[in-house]
């Protein structure tokens, strides 16, 4: 059967003529992408299409709905059609599904899912917004009852049946990234006893090992197993109700539900078959204005390839503060201003059972797997305000910078308080090309129960300028096996006795200046303590003594994490 073209045709793109953009997926970099263009242009016809039952939800609210934090499902509706065609005159078709584009003759084909009758319409400008679906790894048993993924609203709506109909009490979680984490905390705050199964052998893939490592704890800790450098081969229905888990090393992990967060995959099957540029990242190729290789189609959100800012390559973000940016940028372009998407840097947070875990720009492994040789970082275990303050928490901070210049390339942060902030401060800088002298001079908000009159952003800033400028000479501590330094822990004796990094010497700080004459000159001198902080003053002093002496960064605290992560002897 033949679409036919409904409603008429409008003519082409001539001066006065009003443009019909339609707009394919409509939460959010469509719904941004639809408001903003009325906000600018009240002559153009907006139409968009979802096939969902709703529009402009708010994704990200999902798990906690699953957890019943968000108890009202309504609560996740930012905006409904009703609103979007009063508010800003855009006309929404819900269930309603656009399966292909013509590009010569302008035209998508919906198909009306009450219906299924196709028609075709006519568009000037084209809007694609699909998104991205999880992955569904072809593997036995990922089609199961009971088995979900969790994308929309009917999804999280059938999660919270299942576990209400079968009184769910266990549960597995396929990934440990931030969607999978998220599950995990709203499973548990449900009180099911939650399993993680993860292929990798860290949580939260984007940190780097060792930084994952206190949240790997705090998961346990919490009750929650992980069963991690595992992938999975199958899930088995089990004889008498449940799943079975199994893990590529035959481990099984029995379950009364299981929730696939493995990835998502940009949903390019329109344009694919549109023939529009894809790129090696496997999103839809856009320009700075977010044009697609079509001139009439834009595109915007997890569907398309983005410039990493840092790493100066295309990449795929998920994420929906840049999806809503694209959106606006895209309305932008459509209404004639040559606006320009930045590009990301990965800014992203994640809440965990308490725990908050952050990080902006590069990674140290992302820049070693790109080849990247010009950069150091430094470990500091802050607390998130000042110390004489009722409840000062450790924020666990890494900063990667450029050497010579200085130039910030990346942070992560890890704590129960003030870590967003932190991470948010950073970003902004990067977003700046800003320096870790920017940050040792940055002026921030201080009053003891919010910050410290030197903030865990100043502090991580001076330190990178020590390194920078030689007062602090830091060694890695992956180099233990390999060095035949004195390994110097400054700490107090108690604090030695109860745990020390293998065959490292004690000489405390408060007695360095009467026997620091027992230290041998010639052999390199490596300073510990707990967090850096007095490892520093002694590696002060003992060069201005004529020893050559350097600081393992971020003291017992990160040798606990590097080895926690396998990095450290
Ligand atoms: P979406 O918002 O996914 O919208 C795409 C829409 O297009 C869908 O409604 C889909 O039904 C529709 N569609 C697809 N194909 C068609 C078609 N052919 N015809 C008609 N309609 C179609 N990001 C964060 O930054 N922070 C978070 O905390 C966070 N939490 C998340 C939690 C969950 C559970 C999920 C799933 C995502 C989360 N995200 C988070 C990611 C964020 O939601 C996405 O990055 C963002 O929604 C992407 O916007 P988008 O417009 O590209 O796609």
């Amino acid at each position: 059967m033949n679409p036919q073209v409904d409603p008429q045709p409008r003519g082409p793109r001539d001066a006065g003529t009003p443009r019909r953009v339609l707009i394919v997926g409509g939460v959010a970099g469509g719904a941004s992408c639809a408001a903003r263009l009325r906000r600018l242009d009240e002559s153009v016809e907006i139409v968009m299409f979802d096939r969902g039952p709703y529009v402009s939800f708010a994704n990200c609210g999902l798990p906690y709905y699953v957890g019943n934090v968000i108890a009202d499902e309504r609560t996740l509706l930012v905006a409904s059609r009703e609103m979007f065609r009063q508010r800003f005159n855009v006309e929404v078709h819900t269930e309603t599904e656009v399966t292909s584009i013509d590009r010569d003759a302008r035209t998508i084909t919906v198909r009306d899912g009450r219906t299924g009758a196709p028609r075709a319409e006519r568009y000037d400008v084209l809007v694609l917004s699909p998104g991205a679906a999880p992955i569904r790894p072809p593997l036995p048993g990922v089609d199961l009852p009971g088995v979900f993924a969790v994308r929309n609203i009917p999804d999280s709506r059938r999660i919270r049946a299942w576990i209400a109909d079968r009184n769910a009490k266990t549960a597995v979680v396929v990934g440990g990234g931030f969607i999978g984490l998220e599950m995990v905390e709203n499973l548990v705050h449900r009180g099911l006893s939650v399993g993680v199964l993860e292929k990798l052998p860290q949580v939260m893939p984007p940190l780097d090992p060792e930084m994952a490592v206190p949240l790997r704890e705090h998961l346990a800790a919490k009750g929650v197993r992980l069963h991690l450098g595992d992938g999975l081969a199958r899930i088995e229905a089990r004889v008498g109700g449940g799943l079975d888990v199994v893990a590529e090393s035959g481990a099984r992990m029995p379950a009364d539900l299981v929730i696939l967060a493995i990835g998502v995959r940009p949903e390019t099957g329109l344009a694919k078959d549109a023939g529009l540029q894809i790129g090696p990242r496997g999103g839809i190729v856009v320009d700075a204005q977010m044009r697609t290789s079509d001139p009439n189609i834009w595109a915007v959100g997890d569907v398309v390839e983005v410039r990493d800012v840092l790493m100066g390559q295309e990449t795929v973000l998920p994420l929906a503060g840049p999806a809503n940016r694209q959106g606006r940028v895209a309305a932008e372009s459509i209404a004639g201003r040559a606006t320009n998407f930045r590009g990301v840097q990965a800014t992203a947070v994640v809440g965990v059972l308490g725990l908050t875990v952050a990080s902006t720009g590069a990674s140290e492994k992302g820049l070693r797997r790109a080849g990247a040789t010009g950069f150091q970082k430094v470990y500091l275990h802050p607390g998130h305000h000042a110390g004489y303050y009722p409840g000062a928490r450790p924020i666990h901070l890494k900063l990667l910078f450029s050497v010579p210049e200085g130039r910030i390339l990346g942070a992560q942060a890890v704590g129960l308080e003030g870590v967003e902030k932190r991470i948010d401060v950073i970003a902004t800088a990067i977003q700046f090309e800003g320096t870790v002298h920017d940050l040792a001079e940055a002026e921030l908000c201080y009053a003891p129960q919010f910050g410290a009159a030197k903030d865990p952003v100043n502090v991580a800033g001076m330190l990178a300028e020590n390194v920078l400028n030689g007062d602090m000479p830091v060694a890695e501590w992956p180099e233990l096996g390999h060095t035949d330094a004195v390994l110097l822990d400054v700490r107090e004796p108690d604090e030695f006795a109860d745990g020390h990094v293998p065959k490292a010497i004690n000489l405390p700080l408060s007695q360095m200046r009467a026997r620091y004459g027992e230290l041998p000159k010639d052999r390199e001198i490596w300073t510990c303590c707990r967090v850096g902080q007095r490892a520093y003053y002694a590696t002060r002093f003992l060069t201005q003594h004529g020893y050559r002496a350097r600081n393992l960064s971020g003291g017992y605290m990160t040798y606990q994490a590097l080895k926690g992560a396998g990095l450290a002897p």
